[in-house]
């Protein structure tokens, strides 16, 4: 030890930590109750984390006693201490997990939270874990020793600006033979937490499913257990209540909001194990953070192993709880984990499971899986991309919006088929009122044929797979041919303007002549039947949304695209009869309007617009 580092030493918060006390100071959360299921969760975790390592090394369980939790409030001065002899906290533990937050995103979510009228509903997305205890306790003191260590360390902080970090006193240290004692001195206000009725109800609401047992210890009486101490997920689904699912969701995915979807399973044969996992019904604010991992836990006959061992797939990162093998080996290394082939398996299975189950929810609770679809469907579209194996299978849990209305399915889709359709239409853009109003709709519309309006990010990547759903491959409005000649128009629509009496080959040869090398070609339209042209990727190669947003990120100049043009517009008729000049302005407009009809810019806009105004001149 040196010397610095047996005197008491004050260190600053990190910035995110200072300002998020500032927060629960000034309470944004109301629910006061949830400090003490956090500081149980946590007194929890290292219990879990003591039982693992002594796998390997048993004798850091010798002093100590049997693992457990015990909740002591005591009156004058108001404390209420939350003690466990799980793993404990050497100094530089202290110092970074109670000084930090090592949350990826911290900072552009308490900015947010800051900003939100409704920061109850946001913290809850966050979990503020330890940092909670600072809405009932004005100070806190934590005591702490790492198993089999021959030091403990105090730790205290009033909140504010920073804590103190010093060698434990010797009656500390005596009194703290393993493990974690956070004692925290209420505030005048939050007194009811002394009360054991009132403590009984906190826990038995909250951390009820705690593993190990949790003793309320009175100032007189005797000490007793007041949870059931049992694993959840190993008891028969005939004993539990959706309460009793709700609650372990909680529990278990330090979540506020209700699981939107339950499944609790056991799996009996080559290999056993439990199953409990739940879909959140809202959002967690770091789902597209690329540190966020899965968020199921491992464990091996009722013993906590970890929590990033991959058993979900990354399209199915939002689910949460847990698997509980009965064959596996305990002291399961990084490598076991990466390359268990009984690991795999359970992947395997499970990932059929979770996709089965969100299915057949889609059927029966629709309105539960369209929470689920809400938060989540743009993660789960990334597997239709990453897995091919069930590609047919998230395609059918994906909806749609489409041309003929929100939360479609492609099985939908497909029993409404025109007659002679053969392909799956959709329409990749940046908002669905744009993509209603693109021209490339025009001959489906006149046909009655429904297209997949795509908005979404990931849109643009899922469809450059080749897909196809049920026999049906998909095909974009904005890419390569199209060939609606087999499906006939519908009635109102029959009345289409007479093809005017001009030469195709001489039209399509004067627009192409003005272009140059602006287009890659130039050709008749199936798509129109009112708007004059359209911008078109060729067959082969990504849909024109794909290369617009990999241009912005610079990667990849996009290529040139095909200008379709109808020949019954007056406009495109007119090229072929214009003088030169006039030819060329002309077949410069259809090039732009399709841009901007694509949400693109004319590439020089000045000159667009000169072009628009010596046009309109000659009109007038
Ligand atoms: P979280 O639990 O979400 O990680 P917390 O702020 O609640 O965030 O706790 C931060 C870290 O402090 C924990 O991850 C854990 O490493 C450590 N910690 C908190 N309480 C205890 C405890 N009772 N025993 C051991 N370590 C603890």
């Amino acid at each position: 030890m040196t010397t610095t580092d047996t005197a008491a030493q004050s260190q600053p918060f990190q910035a995110e930590v200072a300002e998020l006390l500032n927060l629960m100071v000034h309470s944004v959360y109301s629910e006061t109750d949830i400090f003490l299921r956090e500081l149980i969760s946590n007194a929890s975790d290292a219990l879990d984390k003591l039982r693992y390592e002594s796998i390997a090394k048993p004798e850091l369980m010798a002093d100590g006693g049997e693992p457990k939790i015990r909740i002591v409030p005591k009156k004058e001065p108001d404390t209420l201490s939350v003690i466990d002899n799980g793993l404990g906290m050497d100094r530089q533990e202290l110092i970074d997990n109670l000084g930090t937050i090592a949350k990826s995103g911290t900072k552009s979510f308490l900015t947010k939270l800051t900003e939100a009228k409704d920061g109850a509903g946001l913290i809850g997305q966050f979990g503020v874990g330890f940092y909670a205890a600072f809405m009932v306790a004005d100070r806190i003191v934590v005591t702490s020793r790492r198993a089999g260590s021959a030091e403990a360390w105090t730790w205290s902080s009033s909140g504010g600006a920073g804590f103190e970090i010093a060698p434990a006193s010797e009656e500390d240290a005596a009194r703290v033979v393993r493990g974690t004692e956070i004692v925290l001195h209420m505030k005048k206000d939050a007194a009811k937490y002394l009360e054991p009725y009132e403590i009984e109800r906190v826990v038995g609401a909250y951390s009820d499913n705690i593993q190990f047992p949790i003793e309320l210890v009175p100032e007189d009486g005797e000490p007793r257990q007041i949870n059931s101490a049992s694993a959840l997920w190993q008891r028969s689904k005939s004993e539990l209540t959706p309460e009793d699912y709700a609650q372990a969701y909680k529990q278990i995915a330090g979540a506020f909001d209700e699981p939107a979807m339950t499944l609790h399973y056991r799996a009996e044969g080559r290999y056993s194990y439990a199953v409990l996992l739940f879909a959140p019904s809202t959002k967690p604010f770091d789902l597209f953070e690329p540190a966020r991992k899965g968020h199921v836990k491992l464990y091996v006959r009722r013993v906590f192993i970890t929590n990033d061992a991959d058993l979900l797939p990354s399209y199915l990162r939002f689910i949460r709880g847990v698997i509980d093998s009965e064959d596996l080996p305990l002291n399961l290394s990084r490598e076991m984990l990466q390359n268990n082939p009984q690991l795999a398996q359970i992947r395997k299975a499970v990932t059929g499971k979770v996709i089965g189950e969100l299915e057949s929810l889609g059927d029966k609770d629709p309105e539960a899986f369209g929470r689920i679809w809400d938060a989540f469907g743009l993660v789960i579209k990334e597997g239709i991309w990453e897995d091919y194996e069930r590609r047919e299978k998230l395609l059918a849990l994906s909806r749609f919006t489409t041309t003929k209305g929100e939360n479609r399915t492609l099985k939908q889709y497909v029993e409404d088929l025109k007659e002679n359709q053969t392909e799956i239409y959709y329409l990749v853009g940046d908002s669905i009122e744009r993509l209603k109003s693109n021209p490339k709709l025009e001959s489906a519309a006149a046909r009655g044929i429904e297209v997949l309006l795509l908005t979404d990010p990931v849109d643009a990547f899922w469809t450059s797979a080749p897909l196809d759903f049920q026999g049906k491959p998909l095909k974009s409005l904005s890419q390569g041919d199209v060939d609606f000649g087999m499906i006939p128009t519908t009635e109102e629509t029959k009345d289409e303007p007479e093809k005017p009496e001009t030469d195709e080959a001489l039209t399509i040869a004067a627009i192409k002549d003005a272009l140059g090398d602006k287009v890659s070609d130039v050709r008749a339209s199936q798509r129109l039947t009112a708007s004059a042209s359209c911008l078109v990727a060729g067959g082969l190669g990504p849909d024109r949304a794909l290369e617009r947003m990999l241009a912005q990120q610079n990667r990849g100049a996009a290529s040139k695209p095909i200008l379709e043009v109808n020949l019954r517009h007056p406009i495109v008729a007119a090229v072929a009869k214009a003088n030169a000049a006039d030819a060329a302005d002309l077949s410069l407009l259809l090039l732009e309007q399709a841009q901007i009809l694509d949400g693109e810019l004319p590439e020089d806009p000045a000159a667009f617009s000169a072009r628009l105004n010596r046009l309109v001149l000659r009109a007038l």
